[in-house]
């Protein structure tokens, strides 16, 4: 019999094992990174096109390798950091294994140019998909450039299933977060398509985290150190009152080496306890220094998952580090929540009689006031037709006669509702602070408050951005919004949506802009929350379902502005919501496609209470 065991040629086991080291654009930069980090290097240059696709390069002023070196080092297993078994519990590098760079040659074009201090000369090699094109002795800077070209040029399928640019450049950037935060000593540049993202100089760890943070940031820091046998605790957790629904900046490094532990995350979370709400993420910069031997980081190619030897102690500790620091600086409530409250009363009040707290409700406001006033407009009962029409398919009501859909009486806009007297008046009331219920002639609807809401000003909002003539209400003192840098440049690449809207831009610098104008749509209060909104989802990438940026603009916003359930409405605004969602060019799905209402038919209630 023919042996059926076969060797894989070498240039298919690299490609194989390629897809373990790099699953995108971000794992090429966290893998150079790291080396040039190694390698000593005390100034770290990134530059990145078009989100990775065309080119992810590296340079550094470390070590840099001689010519035979730098062959070597795309050979698979050509590590200089591992010499004899023992090396692999003694690590303080980051790379070992020495796969990263044989891994990217095998799917990439590969430039690497490197110059040992003390020579004259450096070593300028090319490779591509794993063979040598070319090796030079070239004139070069000291230290290391890495340029790797067109990834997964010859893994079509891997090529085409990157995300969008987004996306890629946002996992890019996360990677290099995570290196530039557990090397604040470094000073790190980040370009990207000829545009300077970062430029990071030496700093301590705190300024690091504000130079990538933005100032702003910085007040919401809370340090944290514990020195322990099993670990040494350093960095900074993120005041309660900012923690946030969507899990922000939540960092832990483990000997200077980002790793993702949802078991120390919930560490750090039971810390918080009692201080943020149940479904709220605290930020935080944790740095665990621990012992090289007591972790194994090798379970996971891509090094993001650690075991520890002791993991139950660690996880006590810190979680009472993070107690104590919060506590310490006055950051926990001084209360205690489960004590008679009696005992609080200073005793020459507990004699006084009890008075309800008095509110001031202004009962003519309205948000949703327009000149379409108290009465349903004659656009409204079109829709009011077509709603009744759906209805009969969906609810599989009996046909009705053609008399029965037509505007009978005079005041036609009352057709479809079954008004209380003949002035045109709609009655409507609040179910639960979440449902508006109005009856129609059919019997009853129950419009949801939210959803309702959101569909009218996405309506609105995107007609807006299309005709581009939107209502500014000019401020009489500019309004100052504060990001970080890297969402300052996102707010750029929306700011022409944003003009439209009837944003007007005044001062800016790295940090801070100015306006001058906002659109009429919005309160003061709501412009910084809404546009940070706005810029968390242009960083998730534009979700695929909406076509546009406007759309996608149109959509945040809508959701951030919108009344919300448990949101008390009088009741003009009730009725004003009613008449302008049935103006609207689709009734039945919020613009993140929910049902708005739902009708309950008379002869429904008539079978209930028979
Ligand atoms: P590892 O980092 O796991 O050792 P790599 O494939 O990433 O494996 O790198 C292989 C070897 O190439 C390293 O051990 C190091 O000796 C050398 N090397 C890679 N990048 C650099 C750099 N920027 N400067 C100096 N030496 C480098
Ligand atoms: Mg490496």
């Amino acid at each position: 019999m023919a042996d059926i065991i076969q060797l894989l040629p070498d240039h298919v086991a690299n490609q194989i094992a390629a897809g373990e080291v790099v699953q995108r654009p971000a794992s090429v930069v966290k893998e150079l990174l790291e080396n040039a980090i190694d390698a000593g290097a005390s100034e770290i240059q990134l530059i990145v096109k078009d989100a990775g696709r065309t080119l992810i390069q590296v340079v550094d002023n470390g070590s840099g390798m001689s010519p035979v070196d730098a062959r070597l080092s795309f050979e698979r297993h050509s590590t200089s950091k591992i010499k004899k078994a023992e090396d692999l519990f003694r690590l303080h590098t980051k790379g070992f294994r020495g796969e990263a760079l044989a891994s990217i040659a095998a799917i990439a074009h590969v430039e690497l140019q490197s110059r040992e201090r003390g020579e004259e000369l450096g070593t300028l090699l090319k490779i591509e998909g794993s063979s040598v094109v070319s090796q030079d002795v070239v004139a070069a800077a000291v230290g290391t450039s890495v340029s790797v070209k067109n990834l997964f040029f010859n893994i079509p399928a891997r090529r085409n299933f990157l995300k969008s640019q987004a996306v890629e450049l946002r996992h890019i950037t996360d990677e290099f977060h995570r290196v530039v935060l557990a090397h604040p000593m470094i000073a790190f540049t980040y370009h990207h398509n000829g545009n300077l993202l970062f430029n990071l100089k030496k700093a301590e760890p705190r300024q690091r985290i504000v130079q990538v943070f933005g100032r702003k940031s910085n007040e919401k820091l809370v340090p944290v150190t514990e020195q322990t046998q099993l670990a040494d605790i350093s960095g900074f957790v993120c005041k309660p009152e900012y923690a946030k629904k969507s899990r922000g900046e939540q960092f832990f490094f483990v000997n200077d080496r980002f790793i993702k532990s949802p078991f120390l995350n919930h560490a750090v979370l039971s810390a918080f306890e009692g201080l943020i709400k149940p479904d709220y993420h605290p930020g935080y910069f944790l740095f665990l220094q621990v012992a090289p031997e007591s972790i194994d980081i090798n379970i996971h190619p891509t090094k993001t998952e650690v075991k520890f030897e002791d993991e139950h102690s660690l996880y006590a500790v810190l979680r009472s580090a993070v107690k104590h620091s919060l506590g310490q600086f006055n950051v926990a409530p001084v209360l205690d929540f489960n004590r008679d409250q009696n005992l609080d009363t200073p005793y020459h009040y507990s004699s006084k009689e009890v008075q309800s707290p008095s509110v001031s409700v202004d009962a003519n406001f309205n948000p949703f006031k327009t000149d379409t006033g108290r009465v349903v407009s004659k656009r409204a009962v079109q829709n009011w037709e077509s709603l009744y029409v759906g209805m009969e398919s969906q609810l599989g009501m009996e046909k009705e006669t053609p008399s029965h859909l037509e505007v009978e009486r005079d005041a036609e806009q009352t057709a479809f509702f079954d008004s209380e007297d003949q002035q045109n008046v709609i009655t409507t009331f609040q179910l639960g602070l979440k449902y508006i219920v109005t009856s129609i002639k059919s019997g009853l609807l129950l419009i949801h408050q939210n959803r309702a809401h959101q569909r009218v000003l996405y309506e609105r909002l995107l007609s807006q951005i299309s005709s581009r003539e939107a209502i500014c209400q000019r401020l009489l003192f500019p309004l100052t919004l504060n990001f970080s840098p890297r969402e300052m440049l996102i707010l750029e690449q929306i700011e022409d949506c944003l003009i439209a809207l009837g944003f007007v831009f005044g001062k800016k610098d790295t940090e801070q802009i100015e306006l001058e104008g906002i659109p009429n749509l919005m309160k003061e209060s709501e412009v910084q929350p809404a546009v940070d909104q706005l810029i968390a989802e242009y960083e998730k990438g534009l979700d695929p379902s909406s076509f546009s940026q406007g759309d996608m603009v149109a959509k945040t916003l809508s959701k951030a502005l919108a009344v919300k359930s448990g949101e008390v409405l009088a009741a003009d605004s009730q009725l004003s919501l009613v008449n302008d969602l049935f103006a609207c060019k689709e009734l039945y799905l919020s613009p993140f496609n929910k049902t708005i209402f739902t009708t309950i038919a008379s002869s429904e209630i008539d079978k209930m209470l028979d």
